[in-house]
């Protein structure tokens, strides 16, 4: 199915900020946990939502077509898309139908604010790749400085492994600070405790629309048609556990006490215009990883810590697009299915500003990060948010993700 692209001068007739994430060439959908009524789909317009089950209700959008707007099961990407279209259709300033019902408006038009949004979609899996390079190579300085920065494999395959679906939470989750074993001082033995090397992943995630039979594997040009939409993800890490479950790096009870995902699921629709060709890849990689045209988006990418910015990244640091990671991960015949969710790495930029991880930004703690509003950080303590936004920029508009947002709390008995 051809995309859905707004046009660039398109507007609606619910006022929408020059700056706001959720203009009309945006659209992205999230599920709102209604008090009494359970959890419906949203779709964000400025600083509303409309209620997608309202509108359902009141004539407006065809049960036949839409049958499942408590939440995402079952939608594949073309009904996405048919509804996105159905819901332009609804806010652009020629419209009246909606606009037209005072009564309507009042029920089916959200305050944004007042919402509690859920995980768009709880994940059947969770996969974490290691795609930003920078980010592997400042990793490989640090861990391994007597090697070259990238391991032999880097350039070849995307690096990943099946991570742990139970602990993503949603944005504004409270993260509480994990415990585990850490190396002991010397030849002594281990400890466990609460972490002190407390971290968070800037990364950017997408959900499966819909998998392959086990024993196919899909190519990097079809690869497309199984990506539904994006979300910003934060990767909680605890470095010191990471350090000694696994060296030079375990992806294991390090990562899996809590990952944030965003609320707003974004539409690949709605990226469209933001494609761009990705980094050069060198060497060339085998054929069956082989990129098909524009696969990789421009995405600019921030990070907060308690109100400050501390990161401006971008998702063209990502050496691997995600095509290739449904490729690579199809690649042995392995089943994918809806609601997996696949996270990019950590997105770090080459300059030390735009590192995507405490990690990075104080070198290992070597270099604390002085905060503009008093004290510094090497880690994460008690007591702060950290809080990721993502946006494409356009002429006049932007693709905005909202936020993916955490509060630290201490540790537990
Ligand atoms: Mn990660």
């Amino acid at each position: 199915m051809t995309p859905f692209v707004v046009p660039a001068d398109a507007r609606s007739w619910i006022e929408v900020a020059p700056d706001s994430d959720f203009p009309i060439q945006n659209l992205p959908f999230a599920v709102a946990v209604h008090k009494g009524r359970g959890e419906g789909m949203v779709c964000a317009i400025g600083d509303f939502a409309l209620d997608l089950p309202v509108l359902m209700e009141a004539g407006l959008l065809d049960e036949e077509e839409f049958p499942w707007l408590d939440g995402f099961f079952g939608l594949d990407k073309d009904s996405l898309s048919a509804l996105r279209k159905r819901i332009f259709d609804l806010l652009v300033d020629s419209s009246s139908e909606l606009k037209d019902n005072a009564k309507l408006r009042k029920t089916a038009i959200l305050d944004r604010k007042s919402l509690v949004l859920t995980v768009p979609i709880p994940p059947t899996s969770f996969i974490d790749f290691y795609s930003g390079i920078e980010h592997a190579s400042n990793v490989g300085k640090m861990f391994r400085p007597d090697m070259a920065p990238l391991l032999p494999n880097y350039r070849h395959l995307p690096v990943g492994y099946n991570g742990r679906s139970s602990s993503v939470v949603a944005s504004e989750t409270k993260i509480i600070r994990p415990k585990g074993q850490t190396k002991g001082a010397d030849d002594e033995m281990p400890t466990y405790g609460p972490t002190k090397e407390m971290d968070f992943e800037l990364e950017m995630g997408f959900y499966i629309a819909e998998g392959n039979e086990m024993g196919k594997r899909i190519n990097c040009k079809a690869a497309e048609e199984h990506i539904l939409g994006m979300v910003i993800v934060n990767d909680w890490s605890a470095r010191d556990i990471q350090r000694w479950e696994y060296q030079p790096l375990g992806p294991f009870l390090s990562k899996s006490f809590a990952t944030s995902v965003s609320p707003w699921l974004v539409t690949m629709d709605a990226l469209e215009p933001f494609r761009i060709e990705g980094m050069e890849q060198d060497p060339e990689v085998l054929p069956h990883l082989r990129r098909q045209g524009q696969q990789h988006f421009d995405i600019a990418l921030e990070v907060y810590l308690n109100g400050e910015k501390i990161c401006e990244s971008n998702t063209k640091h990502l050496y691997w697009s995600m095509s290739q990671q449904i490729a690579h991960q199809t690649s042995n015949g392995t089943p994918i299915e809806f609601g997996d969710l696949y996270a990019s790495g950590t997105i770090s930029g080459p300059e030390p500003g735009s590192y995507g991880s405490m990690l990075e930004l104080t070198w290992r703690g070597a270099k604390p990060l002085d905060l503009a509003g008093g004290g510094s950080r090497t880690f994460l303590e008690d007591g702060d948010v950290l809080t990721m936004s993502a946006f494409a920029q356009g002429l006049g508009f932007r693709i905005g993700f909202g936020e993916c947002s955490g509060e630290i709390v201490p540790a537990v008995n």
